[in-house]
């Protein structure tokens, strides 16, 4: 470990409840001492106080606290033609995301097991841009793996209500919840919910190019009854529990409702739900496609005033890739997956100003509540003396086109293609170090793999 001293200075640092001019000093890849006010001033005590530090002066670009994306699927090993951990975390470093947690399926094996994560954590080794942590999986038949994994340092567990798409992660039952529930008890683990329920609707004589055909496959009352039993049995339980992708806004009261009541309930959406409406998505174009699905103008509304009332913690990619041939112009049999993994930034930002929402806020949502969801809140996710020296440097003033050309997650596929945003990243940090840096990712991969027990 180097003993290098660096100072990262902006105008506009992005602390917790501010926007303000800060030295943020940086020994040991950890953030050291953050200075506010008047910056002329003070870089002089600073550089007295710590001969030889460097000084890396971003003037007016926004110095924030890196991306942490808790929803992430890398398909390695196993379906690598998908996505790979190099691809992932490169588009991941070039997008300002300095920690990313990988989805427990659409590998081959899944995370389902110790050794299975073993696997992965191979897999992974050597081949990582950004900081990496994993999600196990509960599936039928695996309750007595799950404690084993806590030690292993998996972040928490996912599961399916409903069938995943991948015949190897299959969806538990209620009463299996119920089980795994039990076991996790004595964790601080926390269990992620794919919260959709089967319901029975037809779509039979319907034109699976429509994209009306799909959102009639998949209705809100899917979420809604599955929100529902999730959050009685995390009342049940006093387990942590976690409502991944909710895209049905009539699900917001149930979650809300349990929040009042201190059960221990959080919830993300996707900048897709957030940004994307129905209306707009052209017929045959399946890259739109993504499970819970896309729905009205109405509803991307009401998410974003449950983001600013808190009902929603956190907004996150569930960058979910796969190959071109899946994505053919039948919505029911194409590969249900956006991928987003790079542009989250530009895209959030970009609506959030239409909104007139803030910096702060829109770090809590994209850094701070992913983090602290995983049990990294004590080292990712904010600007402050103790915690990991992870930055985004961005120029909210300039803006972004999607380009194939641009893409750096391996399948250049992606329903923003040709759109503009509000927003460029300049630089990515990681631990005190550029792993992006004037439109290049570093050449050697720097990530660290989050293994050591991140609750404690
Ligand atoms: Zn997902």
């Amino acid at each position: 470990m180097s003993s290098e001293i660096k100072a990262f200075v902006s105008q506009r640092t992005v602390l917790d409840d501010e926007v303000s001019p800060a030295i943020v000093v940086v020994l040991n890849e950890k953030i050291h001492e953050v200075i506010c006010g008047d910056i002329n001033e003070k870089i002089k005590h600073v550089k007295n106080k710590y001969s030889g530090i460097i000084i890396e002066d971003f003037g007016s670009n926004v110095l924030m606290p890196g991306l942490v994306d808790s929803h992430v699927h890398i398909d390695d090993p196993g379906r690598t033609q998908w996505e790979e951990f190099k691809t992932a975390t490169k588009a991941a470093a070039a997008g300002g995301v300095t920690t990313i947690i990988d989805m427990p399926l659409n590998s081959i094996p899944p995370t389902t097991t110790v050794d299975n994560l073993k696997v992965k954590i191979k897999s992974a080794e050597g081949n990582v841009f950004v900081d990496v942590g994993f999600w196990g999986g509960v599936v039928p038949g695996n309750t007595n793996e799950l404690k084993k994994m806590v030690e292993a340092g998996v972040v928490g567990f996912k599961c399916f209500l409903i069938p995943s798409g991948t015949e190897e992660f299959k969806h538990v039952t209620l009463p299996e919840v119920e089980e795994a529930l039990r076991e996790l008890q004595t964790t601080s683990a926390v269990l992620a919910f794919h919260a959709e329920l089967e319901d029975k609707v037809s779509v039979e004589g319907m034109d699976p190019t429509l994209y009306k055909t799909f959102l009639h496959s998949r209705p809100s009352s899917m979420e809604v009854r599955a929100i529902e039993a999730v959050s009685s049995l995390c009342k049940k339980y006093n387990v942590r529990c976690h409502i991944v992708h909710l895209s049905a806004s009539e699900a917001l009261d149930i979650v809300s409702e349990a929040k009042k009541n201190n059960v221990p309930l959080t919830a993300e959406t996707c900048y897709h739900y957030l940004t994307i409406i129905d209306d707009e998505i052209p017929n045959c174009d399946t890259r739109f496609k993504c499970c819970p699905p896309i729905r009205s103008k109405e509803n991307r509304e009401k998410l974003w005033k449950a983001l600013e009332n808190g009902v929603l913690d956190m907004i996150v990619s569930d960058h979910s890739p796969c190959t071109q041939d899946l994505k053919s112009n039948n919505f029911i049999d194409a590969w249900g997956g956006i991928s987003s993994l790079q542009f989250g930034l530009p895209i959030i930002w970009t609506e959030a100003q239409r909104r007139e929402i803030n910096i702060c806020k829109i770090a809590r949502y994209i850094s701070t509540n992913p983090a602290n969801l995983c049990g990294l809140g004590k080292i990712k996710g904010r600007i402050y003396p103790g915690m990991d020296a992870d930055f985004v440097v961005w120029d909210p003033e300039s803006q972004l086109m999607v380009q194939k050309a641009d893409i750096l997650y391996k399948n250049k596929i992606s329903p923003y293609e040709g759109k503009i945003f509000n927003g460029r990243v300049v630089s990515t940090i990681l631990r005190g170090k550029f792993i992006y840096k004037n439109g290049r990712i570093a050449e050697n991969s720097n990530g660290k793999l989050i293994l050591n027990k991140p609750y404690s």
